[in-house]
């Protein structure tokens, strides 16, 4: 396994829609359990970055030649779990506060920020929807554009107001963080101060498919890794899982489970022919 430590389940948030874990499960220690079980089974896991890979030989005797910052790894098979970059707003402590004040993800999150006073940054009609979504948790909803003006549907935008979702058209100026992760104003442009106890941030996530575009790999519209039911994508022994093969559920419940379907079939394409049923 290579990995540089850099993805969603490195931040602070504890997941608590995980099955087996009554009272969530913080995000690392997830990641910390997984690696201490995998490694019971002989798997090794280097701490690099994958910077590129190519393809070389035919059929059965095809090899993944992937370069890394700590050295040249080859392999019959490659499962791309890379998942995929977010765009949180930077501030002095933001890092802290993912995770802890501030989200993007209402399946993840929705039910925390009951009775709370939250903030949806975000200037578009995907940015509205989330704050309409969250009417069902809370009443103290609060719409602020990001660094982009507002540009919501006019069917939407009645909606926003229609609900009496307070909305601001001009972005943040100031994010003020209270220390160990804790959001607890915003101050924008216009000189007025939002406090609030969790901010959604409405952003469209990247795909990390990079490695994938080097093979040719087929890709959807958003960039992200096509695959099958058993999570082939469509070149020949590559495999893909988790948020980096579409644009929705973005859970570590499905991530796991194309995970678990990709093994599988990674495991019958390696076997040879007359091992196969
Ligand atoms: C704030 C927050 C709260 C969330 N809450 C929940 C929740 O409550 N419940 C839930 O189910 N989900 C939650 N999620 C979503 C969940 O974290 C993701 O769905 C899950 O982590 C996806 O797993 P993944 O393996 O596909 O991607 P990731 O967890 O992002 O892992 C991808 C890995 O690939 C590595 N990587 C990528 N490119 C390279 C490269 N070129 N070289 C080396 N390594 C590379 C990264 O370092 C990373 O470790 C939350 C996410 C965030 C950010």
């Amino acid at each position: 396994v290579v990995d540089d430590g850099s993805g969603r389940s490195t931040w602070h948030q504890i997941n608590r829609n995980y099955l087996g874990f009554p009272d969530g499960v913080h995000a690392t220690a997830l990641r910390e359990l997984g690696e201490t079980q995998a490694r019971k089974y002989g798997v090794d896991f280097l701490d690099a970055r994958a910077v590129s890979v190519t393809a070389e030989g035919t059929d059965r005797d095809k090899l993944f030649v992937l370069q890394t910052t700590r050295g040249t790894l080859k392999g019959r098979t490659l499962m791309l779990a890379t998942g995929v970059s977010d765009s949180f707003p930077e501030f002095e402590g933001s890092d802290e506060c993912i995770g802890k004040s501030m989200f993007w993800c209402i399946f993840c999150d929705g039910y925390e920020a009951t009775g709370q006073r939250v903030v949806v940054l975000g200037h578009d009609d995907h940015a509205a929807a989330l704050a309409l979504q969250l009417l069902v948790f809370t009443d103290q909803v609060v719409l602020v554009a990001g660094d982009e003006p507002l540009t919501i549907g006019e069917e939407r935008l009645r909606a926003v107001r229609d609900h009496g979702i307070e909305m601001h058209d001009c972005g943040c100026e100031v994010f003020q963080c209270a220390g160990e992760g804790r959001l607890e104003a915003l101050r924008l442009a216009s000189g007025k101060e939002i406090s609030l106890d969790m901010l959604f941030v409405a952003q469209h996530a990247e795909p990390n498919s990079q490695l994938a575009k080097e093979l040719n790999i087929a890709t959807s519209e958003e960039g992200y890794i096509v695959t099958d039911a058993e999570q082939a994508t469509s070149v020949e022994g590559v495999y893909a899982a988790g948020d980096v093969t579409r644009l929705h559920s973005h859970q570590i419940t499905s991530a796991v489970h194309e995970g678990a379907m990709a093994a599988a079939a990674v495991n019958h394409y390696l076997y040879d022919e007359w091992q196969r049923d």
